[in-house]
């Protein structure tokens, strides 16, 4: 894993040189410190949302022999070209075969046909279903079946390996483990897959005035703030990939922060919230100071989320996120979700983003990027407002699709322009 990182002072962080960068050096400095992870073998249950760590070859060859794409009669082309509704070609049924059963012995010779289901084999003689539409309909073994259009000569019979053939790779490794790749899978014969194993992340929340839920009593009487950004962030790390097990709650206490930073040691990655900034009870960095922490960088001219921060302990790669909920949760959708992908072996490890069209003026005063809460309606798709944007206010977050991208030097988009969005909303699951 290349470090970028030197051992520079922790305190005096406004020193560093890697401080106040773009939004875009910040993210190729994240995407430098993702190295995916190691592969695991997977029941293909518990494989969804995995990437492939290698290419899966098909085990049978699908299907194995040619069969029906329709319902309707086997016949020879030559017996049915031409055929109309005035002009119908006369044929003589010699029996009917179904999805799981044999065509062996069967045989169609000219102004012959067979009765045949979808999925059944065809047999030996036929190069042609005709669809039942284009007959006078079902018949006996023995009676005469009129075909009434000549059309599907030569059609409707899927090919032997049609879909892969024993041997082939039909899934590519890197390829993401989506319900279709599970179908794959399973046709092909793989009930277990190898795949890179997913991220441990590890969530820190700090600060004295949070609350969790069990004491939402002080919130209501005012004297604390909810922790929402816990609970928000391991559902972020989980929706990224990662395995997450509920977060860490620290007061601004210097021991439990050693504490609970040195039980993460051994996760992925460190994802801390709160007490980032160059305020005096902004206690995490010097914590993780004494522990030998080697930062990245520090600041970034992004909006919401200027003072976010990256580096290692150790192996350990480390965010701090600001405590603002809109904050912390556009810094972890911007820079966290990509590492994270990046480790988790996505290829690109950042999400595509959307194209879409400005609802309303989308516009700012900052000289930086801006990432604004949005929804996304209608087909284009249009791009509006989620709510109010101020990073400390976290209802605009829950009605957000994603995130339009104002890039630095851009303060305006006007109504009907083009802008991007970063998926944020259940459109991320697909992306
Ligand atoms: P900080 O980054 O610690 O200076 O916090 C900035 C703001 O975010 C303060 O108003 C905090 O109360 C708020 N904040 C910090 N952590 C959280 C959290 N876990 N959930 C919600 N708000 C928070
Ligand atoms: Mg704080």
């Amino acid at each position: 894993m290349e470090r970028r990182g030197h051992a520079l002072p922790v305190v005096h962080v406004s020193l560093v040189k890697a401080d106040w960068l773009s939004f875009d050096e910040a993210l190729e400095r994240v995407l430098n410190g993702a190295s995916v992870l190691d592969a695991v073998e997977s029941g293909i249950d518990s494989a969804l949302g995995r990437v492939l760590a290698e290419p899966l070859s098909a085990r049978a060859t699908i299907p194995a022999s040619a069969n029906s794409a329709m319902d309707g009669y086997a016949a020879r082309s030559d017996s049915v070209l031409g055929a109309t509704p005035e002009n119908p070609a006369r044929l003589e049924v010699k029996g009917r075969i179904a999805a799981g059963m044999s065509a062996a012995g069967v045989r169609v010779g000219a102004g012959e046909a067979v009765a045949i289901m979808t999925g059944a084999p065809v047999p030996e003689g036929a190069d042609s279903v005709i669809r039942v539409e284009h007959t006078s309909g079902w018949r006996q073994e023995g009676e005469v079946v009129s075909v009434t259009a000549g059309s599907d000569a030569g059609r409707n019979i899927r090919l032997a390996g049609g879909d892969a053939c024993a041997g082939e790779t039909v899934l590519s490794a890197g390829t993401v483990v989506t319900p279709g790749a599970v179908a794959v899978a399973t046709a092909f014969g793989h009930d277990s897959l190898k795949v890179v194993r997913a991220p441990h992340v590890r969530v820190l929340v700090t600060g004295d005035e949070l609350a969790p839920n069990e004491r939402y009593r002080e919130v209501i009487e005012g004297i604390a703030v909810p922790d929402s950004n816990g609970p928000m962030l391991v559902a972020q790390a989980r929706s990224s990939g990662a395995a997450a097990e509920g977060h860490a709650l620290v007061g601004d206490d210097p021991d439990e922060l050693r504490r609970v930073i040195d039980a993460a040691r051994c996760a992925d990655a460190l994802v801390v919230s709160g007490g980032a900034s160059m305020g005096d009870r902004d206690l995490v960095k010097g914590v993780l100071g004494e522990f030998g922490f080697e930062l990245d960088f520090w600041r970034v001219r992004m909006r919401p989320g200027s003072p976010v921060g990256f580096g290692f302990l150790d192996d350990l790669p480390v965010f701090s996120l600001p405590g603002n909920p809109a904050s912390a949760f556009v810094t972890f959708e911007t820079l966290v979700r990509p590492f994270i992908r990046g480790l988790a072996g996505f290829d690109p490890p950042v999400p595509f983003r959307i194209r879409a069209v400005a609802g309303e003026e989308l516009g700012s005063t900052a000289r930086m990027t801006v990432f604004q809460r949005v929804r996304l309606n209608g087909e284009e798709p249009v791009a509006t407002l989620s709510g109010r944007q101020g990073s400390g206010l976290v209802r605009s977050l829950g009605s957000a699709d994603g995130l339009a991208v104002l890039p630095e030097g851009v303060t305006e988009v006007p109504c009907g322009e083009r802008v991007e969005v970063i998926a944020t909303g259940c459109g991320m699951y697909g992306l």
